[in-house]
């Protein structure tokens, strides 16, 4: 009987123990994949960037990973001005993409962004009305779907920059590593890279510089897993690929005396464009002759001259001016000397890597391709290449002479040619500003650590 007894107390005190704990604990059960989307507005077009995360206790670790990318039809959301709801219409396409990617029960916590950047900066300085009814649009048009949309915003050029610098460092691990063990520690010889962003409408570099960055106005201070990166970071509004061309060919009209027809040393012979006056100036990037008339047209024509194309760049970016000097970028910036390794990446990639000089080419190997790719006819680069668009078969050669400009002579990469990749990717990721802009939107770098940016302008990060 005594056997019985202690036997049902024990068994009881068990059970009791059991619902006891149960009602005052949770079990940590893994959470779900968690999603999180970044609409790139960029000049030329707008992309959808899917990313996803493991819920739970680790996602303030380098786990996230790119899903998807959407490409959005048509051109960037600036190009809408005449038009606002269509540049919303543009996006529902990868909106029903990302619909039908994302379980549904996980599409409401699923945080999703827009961020406009060169294209929408120079639309604000012409017109802000209709940058204004472009960003209204688009932000009701998302509301619209099942998604936690957390808005749309114009980055600055600086924060563009220091994105992609983020995103570059976070998926390499720069910041934090994970160990065999699954630990997250800091990485032994902190290997930070820097970042070369071509886009359409500006260009922006990125980088932690030897020595301390002596302008606060040219430096995001980021606090990253309680560690502070003093990064210098510089965007050039109007000096993106599609707006130094556009400056290239203002400056040939200029030069030509306003005739009709005007000739191009950086495009290829048998090759002309007709455009507008009007289309020519409609920049803010290009400073309009007094009385001009919008109808009338100009034709450029090939010549396939690369020694003069090149000589021509050198006046769209003034490489001589600098009132900082030694520490100079082009346009009369300030830039310390570029230090470590980076990425090149947007049309700095797309460039090269069609030239055959991604990821890494030697300089002479680079010089003489971009030669003998300008000497070419346009019949026979049609005939060499009859799968490649047209609107960028024709623009490569005045690119890459002008990527030379600008890395060579002015960020000054001469010596450092070789610590440059051109490269799309790291590990399925694209390289860019979203990933970063989102990792840090989302508390996932380092909830008690956040980024941090301190300096004259952090009143342009949101
Ligand atoms: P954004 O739209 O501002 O991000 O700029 C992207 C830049 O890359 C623009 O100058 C585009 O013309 C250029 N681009 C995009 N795709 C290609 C490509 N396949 N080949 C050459 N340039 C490209």
């Amino acid at each position: 009987i005594l056997g019985v007894f202690v036997t049902v107390t024990v068994c009881t005190t068990i059970i009791a123990l059991v619902l006891c704990l149960a009602q005052h604990y949770t079990v940590d059960l893994p959470h779900g994949t968690q999603y999180g989307m970044v609409f790139d507005a960029g000049s030329s077009h707008t992309s959808l960037f899917i990313y996803k995360w493991p819920g739970g206790k680790e996602n303030n670790t380098g786990i996230v990973s790119q899903v998807k990318v959407c490409e959005v039809d048509g051109g960037g959301i600036s190009s809408y001005k005449q038009d606002p709801p269509a540049a919303a219409q543009s996006l529902r396409q990868c909106l029903d993409v990302a619909k039908a990617t994302i379980p549904v029960e996980q599409q409401q916590s699923c945080p999703v962004y827009l961020g406009a950047t060169a294209g929408m900066r120079l639309l604000r300085l012409q017109d802000e009305n209709a940058t204004n009814d472009i960003m209204e649009e688009v932000t009701k048009t998302i509301n619209g779907y099942p998604f936690n949309f957390r808005g749309a915003q114009i980055l600055s050029g600086m924060a563009e920059g220091a994105y992609g610098w983020v995103t570059i460092n976070y998926i390499l691990e720069g910041f934090i590593k994970h160990t065999f063990e699954g630990k997250w520690v800091p990485p032994k010889a902190g290997r930070i890279l820097g970042a070369l962003d071509l886009g359409g409408g500006s260009t922006q570099i990125a980088f932690t510089p030897k020595d301390p960055v002596k302008q606060p106005d040219s430096e995001a201070a980021l606090q990253l897993y309680g560690h502070r990166y003093g990064v210098y970071t510089h965007s050039y509004l109007c000096f993106g690929k599609d707006q130094a061309m556009k400056q290239l060919q203002a400056y040939l009209v200029e030069m030509s005396g306003s005739s009709a027809i005007v000739m191009h040393p950086c495009y290829h012979t048998g090759f002309n464009l007709t455009l507008t006056l009007g289309d020519l100036y409609d920049s803010p990037c290009v400073s309009k002759p007094g009385n001009i008339d919008p109808e009338k047209s100009v034709t450029f024509s090939g010549t396939s001259d690369p020694d003069q194309c090149l000589n021509l760049i050198r006046f769209v970016v003034n490489i001589t001016e600098c009132p900082h000097s030694p520490d100079c970028g082009f346009n009369g910036v300030y830039q310390p000397p570029v230090h470590g390794e980076f990425f090149a990446y947007s049309a700095y990639y797309y460039t090269f890597d069609f030239l055959g000089l991604a990821p890494q080419a030697p300089l002479p190997k680079v010089t003489s391709t971009i030669e003998t790719f300008c000497k070419k006819s346009w019949n026979s680069l049609l005939a060499e290449y009859p799968d490649t668009k047209e609107k960028y078969l024709r623009e490569y050669c005045a690119s890459a002479q002008y990527i030379m400009t600008i890395l060579v002579q002015g960020y000054k990469f001469n010596e450092t040619w070789d610590k440059i990749y051109f490269q799309k990717k790291v590990a399925d990721t694209d390289i860019g500003w979203t990933l970063g802009y989102m990792l840090n939107l989302t508390n996932l770098i380092a909830p008690r650590h956040p980024l941090v940016v301190t300096g004259v302008q952090r009143s342009q990060w949101a």
